[in-house]
């Protein structure tokens, strides 16, 4: 028999971390000594407090079965009471808050809600892959918004041409941004606001890192006036809360945008198990001292990596936000070509910005998902570098 994958299979670009774990695997088969700041994924624990409290649910014969699909509407009310005392932006429950099993699972899906064949979504390039891959899904074409250095990482909304506008049904945005560690001012979401007012295009905030921060408090886009009229916000508990394996997130705002994000979620997915919704309420309702200790662990690692890099000559900004550096490779290379040359001469594993899209090419990005020590060690490697 001959099995065929579908086109939508077939012509997706190869996924960018499929690339790097091969490399990965290479280097360590050769028995490197590898420093790999190539993933987002905290290597810090979940904090104690959360998995005793799933220890706890996951012995309640209630939670066994079937959730419901929305969420409990005690973890949405968890939700509720997090926004109202980080951005006091008041949400309903019910109606304005749709659990998701990780923020991800909703990014992908929520085209086949909105999108029909040949609908344009505009999608930030450099930018997290599921947004065009998740518009690919649904037959809809991303058009690209380049976020350049100039315009501090935000799209140029007047760049769009007018027919693009008129054919665009939805948008992504993501601030603080992954991979550039870039953030949004009001304005510019005032600006997102009137632009999808008037071409009546769906907003789609992505704020997996409004919790990674070193300067100001990151805004939502919830707290802008019209925001729930035109998007919704998706969240995650995986990097707030190093939770990435627990597979839990939500989206929240408008509410007729989360029931069509919900009718596509009730045809695929039976919703979030529930002992991991318990844990997350107890996360969520935990007190910020204990985000402040993560904080402070990645602020140490940017300080230590970002004098590195100025150390030796590259150009890169401070990120006020994210756990990621936003790296210029030198001009002339490529930023896989250069990847693979930071691996092969200091046993560093970095992520090749064009990964991210056309428009991340020039630039490689640094997790900051290693110990302080091995940071270190990763500068003084960098320190030896050929250039
Ligand atoms: C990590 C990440 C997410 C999603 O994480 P989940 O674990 O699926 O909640 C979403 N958007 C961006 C930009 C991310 O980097």
């Amino acid at each position: 028999m001959q099995i065929q994958y579908a086109e939508r299979i077939r012509t997706l670009p190869p996924y960018l971390f499929a690339a790097i774990d091969q490399m990965k695997r290479e280097a360590l088969s050769k028995g490197a000594d590898l420093i790999d700041l190539s993933i987002g994924d905290p290597d810090i624990p979940t904090p104690k407090h959360i998995v005793d409290a799933m220890k706890k649910a996951v012995e309640n014969p209630e939670h066994h079965r079937y959730p419901s699909y929305e969420g409990m509407l005690s973890y949405r009310q968890a939700v509720a009471r997090w926004y109202k005392r980080r951005f006091n932006v008041e949400l309903d429950p019910e109606k304005e808050i749709l659990s998701l099993i990780g923020s991800k699972e909703g990014i992908g899906h929520i085209p086949l809600a909105f999108i029909d064949p040949d609908d344009i979504v505009l999608v930030p390039s450099p930018g997290y892959p599921v947004y065009p891959v998740g518009t690919k899904f649904a037959g809809g074409i991303s058009y690209f918004m380049p976020l350049k250095e100039g315009n501090d990482f935000l799209p140029d909304l007047n760049a769009i041409p007018e027919d693009v506008r008129k054919k665009a049904k939805l948008m992504f945005i993501n601030y603080p941004n992954n991979p550039t560690s870039a953030v949004a001012t009001s304005d510019f979401y005032r600006e997102v606001i009137a632009f999808a007012k008037k071409y009546n295009i769906i907003v789609c905030h992505d704020a997996a890192y409004s919790e990674v921060y070193y300067e100001e408090r990151p805004l939502s886009f919830m707290e802008i006036e019209g925001a729930k009229d035109v998007g919704i916000e998706f969240h995650s508990l995986s990097k707030t809360y190093n939770m990435t394996g627990w597979r839990i997130g939500y989206a929240v705002g408008n509410r007729e945008i989360l029931a069509g994000l919900g009718k596509v979620k009730t045809n695929l997915d039976s919703g979030v198990f529930q002992a991991i919704q318990e844990a997350s309420i107890v996360a969520l309702d935990t007190d910020d001292s204990i985000l402040k200790e993560i904080r402070d662990i990645y602020k140490q690692r940017r300080d230590i990596l970002y004098e590195g890099l100025r150390a030796k000559g590259f150009e890169v900004k401070k990120p006020f936000a994210t756990f990621y550096l936003w790296v210029k490779v030198p001009r002339g290379t490529s930023s896989i070509d250069f990847v693979a040359k930071l691996l092969k001469e200091t046993e560093i594993l970095c992520t090749p910005g064009v990964g991210f899209g056309e428009y991340g090419e020039g630039y490689i990005r640094f997790a900051l998902t290693q110990s302080k020590e091995r940071i270190k060690e990763a500068v003084d490697r960098i320190g030896r570098l050929s250039l």
